[in-house]
Parts: structure tokens; C-alpha cells; sequence
């Protein structure tokens, strides 16, 4: 079957027609601002018990948990890099994050996954080159691993960050 990529504008924590969300977490896996705050606002505390239980996450390596109150089954936990200027591996890392968290979703049998533009808010990654290395590597991994993935949809929270996507993709679905 081939897989569907969409990007939408819209909060992540209301998106009720995926197996997986994909959390911008941080190293420590305990929370934080921004789209991980809103999701363990969404998710309740046992979330955060669960994670308490990860002993946190390296820089573009993914872990997954249930989504408690979230109306999806499971979270995945990845973290992307901060931009140092892009001379830092940061564009290997953000691909590691994208690639780690598809690979985490694949091996629990998840067929539909919704990102964050991960590292684009407080880590600092310039929207239009996070874009690029995003849809890069999720088509990528989709034509390595044929069948694996149904949907992969893009949800954003912000107009810029959805027209930079919508750029690099080509296509539009609303939400
Ligand atoms: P990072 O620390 O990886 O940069 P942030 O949470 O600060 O993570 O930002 C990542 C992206 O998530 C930003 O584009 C931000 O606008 C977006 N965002 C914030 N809240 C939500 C939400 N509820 N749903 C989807 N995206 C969100």
C-alpha cells in the first residue's frame, strides 16, 4: 500500500486519528514547554510516571509510552537537536530523530504517525531547513520500509511552519 504524507496546521494533543504522536521531548523525558508541555497537560501524570521509568533519551533517539488521557494509543518520545548554527551535526541528529521515531513506531506494529516540527520552537531550528530535513527523511524511510507505514501526517502548530512544510511537500490537507 503506499503511504499518505499530509501536512495539517493544529495541535498535536487533539489528533484522535493516529496510532502515534511523536513528542519534541527533551533529554530528561520529564516534560518541559511548548508541544511536550501540552502533551502531558493532555496526557495526565501518569505520563509522566511512565517516562520517569525511560531515564530519559538521547539527542535523536526515540522511546514510546502510552498516551493515557491523549485520544491516540501511544506517544514517541524523540529529541531533536538545538541549532548551534548547523555545523554541529545538527542536521544528522534532526534526521536521526525523525528516523528513530518512525523505526520505534515500526517495531510496535504503528502504521499511522503524526509529527511535531520537532526542534523548531524553543531549540531554535530554522523552520525551512528543519522542513527539508524532515520530509527528507520520512520519504526516505518510507521507501526503504514498503508497507510498513500507512499515514505519517505533519501537524503543525503555526502558519509559518505549515507554509514551509507545505513547500517542501506540495500537497494540502486541512484538518
Ligand atoms: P523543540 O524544543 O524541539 O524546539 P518546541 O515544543 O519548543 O520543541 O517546538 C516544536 C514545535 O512544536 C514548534 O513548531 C511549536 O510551534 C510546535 N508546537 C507547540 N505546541 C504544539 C502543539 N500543541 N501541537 C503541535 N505543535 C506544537
Amino acid at each position: 500500500m503506499n503511504c499518505c504524507i499530509q501536512t495539517v496546521q493544529g495541535d498535536i494533543t487533539k489528533v484522535d486519528d493516529v496510532e502515534a504522536i511523536v513528542n519534541a521531548a527533551n533529554n530528561s523525558l520529564l516534560g518541559g514547554g511548548g508541544v511536550d508541555g501540552a502533551i502531558h497537560r493532555a496526557a495526565g501524570p501518569e505520563l509522566l510516571a511512565e517516562c520517569r521509568t525511560l531515564h530519559g533519551c538521547d539527542t535523536g533517539e526515540a522511546k514510546i509510552t502510552k498516551a493515557y488521557k491523549l485520544p491516540c494509543k501511544y506517544v514517541i518520545h524523540t529529541v531533536g537537536p538545538i541549532w548551534y548554527g548547523g555545523n554541529d551535526g545538527e542536521p544528522e541528529l534532526l534526521a536521526n530523530a525523525y528516523r528513530n521515531s518512525l523505526q520505534c513506531g515500526v517495531d510496535h506494529g504503528i502504521k499511522t504517525i503524526a509529527f511535531s516540527a520537532i526542534s523548531t520552537g524553543v531549540y531554535g531550528y530554522p523552520i525551512d531547513k528543519a522542513a527539508v530535513v524532515a520530509v527528507d527523511t520520512v520519504k526516505e524511510f518510507i521507501r526503504e520500509h514498503p508497507g510498513k507505514i500507512e499515514l505519517v501526517r505533519f501537524v503543525l502548530f503555526s502558519a509559518d511552519v505549515l507554509a514551509a512544510y507545505e513547500k517542501v511537500i506540495g500537497e494540502r490537507t486541512i484538518l
